[in-house]
Parts: C-alpha cells; sequence; structure tokens
C-alpha cells in the first residue's frame, strides 16, 4: 500500500509500505478514504531531524472497515468511522473520566509502528474504543466536517471547555488556523457573547467572522494587548484560547485574561516554560489545557454536524489526492492553504 512518509524537514514522501492487516484480535483493519494534513504536522516538516527510515504521518482519518478481529464488537466491515487523533481502549480509569489521550492503554498514530492516517489503510488498535460509526455514506457532503472530529473541532472544543467558556462570556481566541477557527464555532456553540478573534489572514478573518467572531485583533504582542484590553473594558477577555503555541502567543494569551479568567492551552507550547506567571498568579488567571481528548467529544459535536448546526469542515479550503501529499505539505507551510483534506 502507499503512504506518506517524511525524512526531514521539506522532505515528504509517498512510498509503498507494508500492507496494514490485523495483529491483535482487538484490531481493525480500516480503507482510508479522507484524511488531512495538520498544522501539528508542520512541526516536523520544519525542524525534524532528517531520518534514514523516515516517519509515518497522519492522525486525522476517516474510512471503511475491512476487516475486524475476533474481540471486536462496536464496528464491523463495511462501517464507515471516523478515528479520533489518539487511539484509546474506551474502559480504562482516564477514558472513564474522558481524558482519552491518558489512555492507561493507548497511544497515537504514525508511531511505535503503528500506521499514520496519510496513508491507503491503517491498522486501528482497540477498535472498539477507538472508532465511531458514522450514520452516512462514504461520499456524504457532511465528510469535511466529519472529518474534523478526528482532530481540530474537538480541539477548538477542548480549548474552549478549558477556557471556561459559557454564556455571556467574553472570549479572545488566539490564533487564526484550523484550530482557532474551531475554537470560535465552539465559543458561539457554548454561548459566547462575544468573540474576538486574534490574526491577520483576511481569509480566515473573513472565515472567523461567518462562524461567529464579533471581533478582529490584528496586532500582535503589546499592541494587540492594548487592543483586547480597549475592547473589553479594559479588563480582558473572560475566556482565552491559545491555539498556537509559540512563546509569543502564548505570552499574548496569557496578557488578555481578566483577573479571574482562564486560558485554554491548545497550541503545542513551542518553549519549556508558562510565561508570565507572576501576573497570571496575582490575576488568579487559570492556566488549563492539553492534547484535546477528541474521542470524548465525538458523540456530542457529531449530531451539530449532522444537522448543520455547525461546519467545521470549512476550513478545508484545498482537496488533494495521496499522490499531492507533499505539495500540500508545502501549500499549508507557506499559508497558502489553511487546512488540506486528502480524498483517496
Ligand atoms: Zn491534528
Ligand atoms: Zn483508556
Amino acid at each position: 500500500m502507499r503512504a506518506t512518509v517524511m525524512y526531514g524537514p521539506g522532505d515528504v514522501r509517498i512510498e509503498d509500505v507494508p500492507d496494514s492487516h490485523l495483529v491483535e484480535p482487538t484490531d481493525a483493519l480500516v480503507h482510508v478514504t479522507r484524511a488531512c494534513i495538520c498544522g501539528s504536522d508542520l512541526w516536523p516538516y520544519r525542524s525534524m531531524e532528517p531520518s534514514e527510515t523516515g516517519q509515518r504521518m497522519g492522525h486525522e482519518f476517516i474510512g471503511v472497515v475491512e476487516a475486524v478481529g475476533d474481540a471486536v464488537r462496536t464496528v464491523k466491515a463495511g462501517d464507515v468511522v471516523v478515528a479520533p487523533f489518539a487511539w484509546s481502549d474506551g474502559t480504562c480509569v482516564f477514558c472513564h473520566e474522558g481524558l482519552h489521550t491518558s489512555c492507561l492503554h493507548g497511544g497515537f498514530w504514525a508511531r511505535d509502528g503503528i500506521d499514520g492516517g496519510q496513508g491507503e489503510a491503517v491498522r486501528v488498535p482497540l477498535a472498539d474504543g477507538t472508532l465511531v460509526v458514522l450514520p452516512v455514506g462514504e461520499d456524504d457532503a457532511l465528510m469535511p466536517s466529519l472529518l474534523t472530529l478526528s482532530d481540530v473541532m474537538g480541539t477548538g472544543h477542548h480549548a474552549a471547555l478549558a477556557a471556561r467558556v459559557g454564556p455571556g462570556k467574553t472570549v479572545a481566541v488566539v490564533g487564526d488556523g484550523a484550530v482557532g477557527l474551531c475554537g470560535v464555532i465552539a465559543a458561539r456553540r457554548l454561548g459566547a457573547e462575544r468573540i474576538v478573534i486574534l490574526g491577520r489572514h483576511p481569509d480566515r478573518i473573513a472565515l472567523a467572522k461567518e462562524f461567529g467572531a464579533t471581533d478582529v485583533v490584528s496586532e500582535r504582542g503589546d499592541e494587540a494587548v492594548e487592543r483586547v484590553r480597549e475592547l473589553t473594558g479594559g479588563f480582558g477577555a473572560h475566556s482565552v484560547l491559545e491555539c498556537v503555541g509559540y512563546e509569543q502567543s502564548t505570552i499574548t494569551a496569557l496578557s488578555i485574561a481578566r483577573p479571574g479568567g482562564a486560558v485554554g492551552r491548545v497550541g503545542v507550547p513551542q518553549q519549556k516554560e508558562i510565561p508570565t506567571t507572576l501576573t497570571t498568579f496575582f490575576d488568579n488567571v487559570t492556566i488549563a489545557g492539553g492534547p484535546a481528548p477528541a474521542r470524548a467529544y465525538i458523540e456530542e459535536l457529531m449530531p451539530d454536524v449532522l444537522e448543520g448546526r455547525i461546519e467545521p469542515g470549512r476550513v478545508f479550503d484545498r482537496v488533494i489526492s495521496l499522490d499531492e501529499v507533499p505539495a500540500g505539505y508545502r501549500a499549508m507551510n507557506d499559508r497558502e492553504s489553511i487546512k488540506v483534506m486528502i480524498d483517496f
């Protein structure tokens, strides 16, 4: 079968790899029909150590189940399924607490011998816990939005929950990438009264407004902080969603939370320390967040997608084939594309 393999910065190839097959009785074999490139795939694309053997890629996918192991009960051959960006058993103490990314028996795609989603097929471990059956056909028009349940929509929702978004709140979203845009959707869905998006790409800002952003701050650094303060009566936002992970965006996010507010961090931190520790301490700002337990949110968010209340699939502005994946990475890295979908 063919799959995406990364060998070093800017070096992504589509190659023949060994066919996926069932190994454990709890596995499912999924033939991938849609996948995508993630903003987090760009970190290794820019900075990975060159590797002789390469690194399989992809952690967001939808597919059709081809076969299941003897112990699998909740999915069967022919089912259309979505996979969250981490696999999990659904039965351990952390899965019961809704924190599937900390599953005692789970893990992540495209590492430790597990297939990546940017390939023709994936062996899915712990299929009963990991996969969710979609009640639509494999070519349904809702596929782009359903695919976001793998990661970016669940991650935006997680940021909003960590930032304690609720009715009447003023929310600030730092970052206008796919996760930030989904954060806007999530904030509106949870009843936010005012949603300030911090970003500067006109196409993304336009989409953010359609998703429910009420104000735009295009400044950066201290000027951005100043501007958000102006917009919020001098206090800052109740809830701040940090959807980037850079040191500067984290400082901005922490600096625009009002006293007693909360910051939900879902951008993978690119620095070792949490900045602004003294101000956030004296302002009683809650700092929460981490990798989203996307699996925990699929059942909650899916009805809103199926019934058309949210359209997170609009973050995909380019559709490519598997062969075009290297060009897809380039387009996202060069900011020519918000998010790229692979249609197999
Ligand atoms: Zn992702
Ligand atoms: Zn678990």
